[in-house]
């Protein structure tokens, strides 16, 4: 069997560092607050290169909270591509504003250029750029196309803890990104887990105080906020999984060059890496026509696949009342075609030489 995403044996790795680091926790009674989520917030923030760091509930938490300390004007249009994880385009509703769906490149997934500088209105004030499945966003082209009118940048970097753009780390290129540690992202917790960087100290200070019941001081509160935390078991566990981090996506790249060598079918697309950009490959996801049944042809050889997504967010049923499903863009249509091969941290080449034969072998 070779799973999709294995990890007990990525547990079984790193063991010992885990229960020291867990009764850490315990002994302090650090649960919420306190040292190991002010060392996790500094450590992630200096690893991402950006100036500050807040740990949150989740990912979802992250985005919403960020939207809401960038103050846009109410009933704003955000740009969300189409083919993203719904927290994205949730985040921008639940704030209060409209979702302006935009279609995403075929080769690396992340926004079109050409489509997003289409959809800018004067109403436009932010555009959600999901760095997905690990391969950073243009962040160039999206600036170019947006400073001009004044348009705020959050970069949704929920699958892409560590990844470059021309050199630069990602989270620190727009005006604040979000990350999410879902257990399964490549910076995993073991639990729900978040956070929002900024280089801009002000608006995380916002961030901090609508996380915090927009708490002033103890019991004295400046406005209506929420709860949002990241608890101190899950920075603990993730400060000894940040250390393993880089090993880990070394061997997700490592994997992800030996299939991008090794598949040749004519039915399959292969992702495109583009230049100057470190994909950290938290999917790779290829393209056929004939997606089911290559999925099915995989799993009789006990290889587990996923696919993300497989409706766009456009023709999901929660954006029915948008009327903008009926495009045949490509970020609305590439749903029917994408299939997600393994591409864990632990899976080893044979393993993978397995995966590429097996889908060299469909027919
Ligand atoms: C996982 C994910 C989120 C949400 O993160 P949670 O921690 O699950 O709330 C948001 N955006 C993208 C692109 C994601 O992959």
């Amino acid at each position: 069997m070779i799973k999709f995403l294995d990890l007990k044996k990525q547990l079984a790795s790193i063991e010992n560092e885990i229960h020291q680091a867990i009764n850490g926790v315990l002994e302090s009674s650090s649960f919420i607050g306190g040292q190991y989520l002010e060392r996790f917030e500094s450590e992630f923030a200096a690893y991402q290169c950006v100036k500050g760091c807040l740990g949150v509930g989740n990912g979802t938490d992250a985005l919403e909270i960020a939207l809401e300390a960038l103050n846009l004007p109410p009933g704003s249009e955000v740009i969300v591509p189409a083919n993203t994880f719904i927290a994205t385009a949730e985040a921008v509703t639940r704030s209060g504003h409209k979702v302006v769906f935009c279609d995403v490149n075929p080769g690396d997934y992340t926004l079109d250029i050409s489509d997003l500088e289409a959809r800018i209105t004067p109403q436009t004030s932010a555009v959600m750029a999901v760095h997905l499945y690990g391969h950073p966003c243009d962040m160039d082209e999206i600036l170019r196309v947006t400073t001009p009118h004044n348009i705020k940048i959050i970069e949704d970097s929920a699958q892409a803890h560590g990844a470059e753009y021309k050199g630069k780390k990602i989270g620190g290129l727009g005006d604040v990104s979000t990350f999410s540690f879902y257990p399964g992202k490549n910076l995993g917790a073991y639990g729900d887990g978040g956070a929002i960087l900024s280089n801009d100290l002000d608006l995380l200070d916002r961030c901090r105080r609508i996380a915090n019941h927009g708490r002033k001081s103890k019991y004295d509160h400046a406005f209506e906020g929420r709860n949002s935390r990241l608890d101190g078991l899950q920075a603990a566990i993730l400060s000894v999984k940040l250390k393993h981090l880089d090993n880990w996506t070394q061997n997700k790249i490592d994997v992800a060059d030996f299939y991008t060598d090794s598949i040749k079918h004519t039915e399959i697309t292969i992702p495109v890496r583009q230049p100057n950009v470190k994909h950290v490959y938290h999917l790779y996801v290829i393209r056929t026509p004939r997606r089911d049944e290559l999925a099915k042809h995989l799993n009789e050889q006990g290889i587990q696949t996923g696919i993300h997504y497989p409706i766009s967010l456009p023709k999901l049923e929660a954006y029915e009342y948008l009327g903008q499903a009926n495009s045949q863009q490509f970020g609305w249509v590439c749903g029917e075609s994408l299939l997600s091969l393994p591409v864990g941290d632990q899976l080893t080449l044979d393993e993978a030489k397995v995966v590429a034969a097996a889908v060299n072998e469909f027919r």
